[in-house]
């Protein structure tokens, strides 16, 4: 049987990760890459990764993605450009049109009926007519303030309040969540880009709220949203960003879903770079309100980037033999930490063999 054959678009935090920890899985290959940094352009993956080759056939980074998936069949395209639905659409649109399947980690992706149902229906209409699946997952949303209290919920009778609580770091990931979180910039320009719309700080928390609502059958009237600037007192560097003392770490950001006046889902969220530099402690945190209540910790936090690279890793295969449409990590198996052949749950019963 085939391995399963998959190809990247984006190379940089995030894409790196997902091509080097599938790199190191049984029964899957990375066959093409796609970015358009031109410092990757032409350059073999291995040696970018700084892995050696083996006796893997070369893959050397591409600027075109008709090229990526020109080399048939490709199983499924890991999308880790963007975070927009608006934005990563039309990517999605040309892969699928190829006949390949998607998985993305764009924070909007991961409900995108939220904020865009009428793109969302076009995705599921192309996805159905080209006989593909396509996903939104990721850490955040994806997993920790979403995912995992709709699992907990399973061991209630009765929810009354959804209160979810990621206190993270914001230094694994790239220049695209740097910019989106305006690290380094000064409070002029945060409150500039606050008040203009063009700081995005964290996307998500209207996925996050529509997905729980929806698992859960509590509905809300409004979603209302704070952004607070975490100002740092010292310089700080992480491998992406950088602050001096006085300008923008982080982004502290709060939302509540309110029935009427009444809240029932909270969600909070400080993210910032280099935080045990000023002995901020990170944890997740969920608590359930309800028949039985439930809390729980998780100290530190669980890692951002290593998350995200493992949730889009543990999620491809699922994905491949997924149904037909677009899905949302409500519509997939429970997630696991694949570390046996991916062509086992890709391609069962030796489908595509
Ligand atoms: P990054 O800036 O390090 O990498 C993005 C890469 O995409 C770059 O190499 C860039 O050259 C490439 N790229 C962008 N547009 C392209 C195009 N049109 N064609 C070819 N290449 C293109 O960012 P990252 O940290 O890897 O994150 C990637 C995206 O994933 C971000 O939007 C981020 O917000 C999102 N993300 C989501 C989660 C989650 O939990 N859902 C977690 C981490 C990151």
């Amino acid at each position: 049987m085939r391995n399963v054959r998959v190809a990247l678009w984006g190379f940089g935090a995030m894409g790196k990760g997902i091509g080097q920890t599938l790199l190191s899985r049984k029964g899957v290959e990375v066959v093409s890459v796609c970015d358009r940094y031109e410092g990757y352009v032409g350059k073999s993956i291995y040696e970018i990764l700084n892995i050696p080759q083996g006796d893997r056939p070369q893959v050397q980074v591409v600027n075109d993605i008709h090229q990526a998936l020109a080399d048939k069949p490709v199983d499924c395209c890991v999308i880790a450009t963007d975070s927009f639905v608006k934005d990563v659409f039309p990517k999605i649109e040309a892969v699928v049109k190829e006949g390949v399947n998607v998985l993305t980690i764009a924070e909007e992706m991961s409900y995108p009926a939220a904020q865009e149902p009428e793109l969302a229906a076009k995705m599921d209409a192309l996805a159905k007519e080209h006989g593909v699946s396509i996903l939104g997952t990721g850490i955040n949303p994806g997993l920790m303030m979403d995912l995992l209290a709709v699992c907990l919920s399973g061991a209630m009778t009765e929810v009354t309040h959804v209160r979810c609580e990621r206190v993270n770091s914001l230094s694994p990931f790239g220049a695209t969540v740097m910019q989106e979180q305006g690290i380094g910039i000064t409070v002029e320009d945060f409150d500039r880009g606050v008040q203009d719309g063009s700081l995005a700080g964290h996307v998500g928390f209207h996925e996050s709220a529509a997905m729980i609502a929806k698992a859960l059958s509590i509905p809300y009237d409004s979603l209302q949203q704070q952004m607070l600037p975490i100002i740092t007192e010292v310089d700080r560097k992480s491998p992406h960003g950088f602050a001096a003392k006085g300008h923008i770490a982080g982004v502290n950001m709060t939302a509540q879903a309110l029935q009427g006046d009444q809240e029932v889902i909270s969600l909070i969220h400080p993210q910032q770079i280099e935080p045990e530099q000023v002995g901020v402690d990170t944890g997740d945190y969920i608590t359930l309100q309800g028949t039985p209540p439930i809390d729980m910790a998780v100290k530190p936090e669980v890692n951002g980037g290593l998350g995200t690279i493992a949730m889009a890793c543990n999620c491809l295969p699922f994905v491949v033999a997924a149904r037909p449409g677009l899905l949302t990590m409500l519509d997939l198996p429970v997630p696991r930490c694949v570390m046996g052949d991916y062509r086992e749950i890709a391609f069962p019963e030796g489908r595509h063999a």
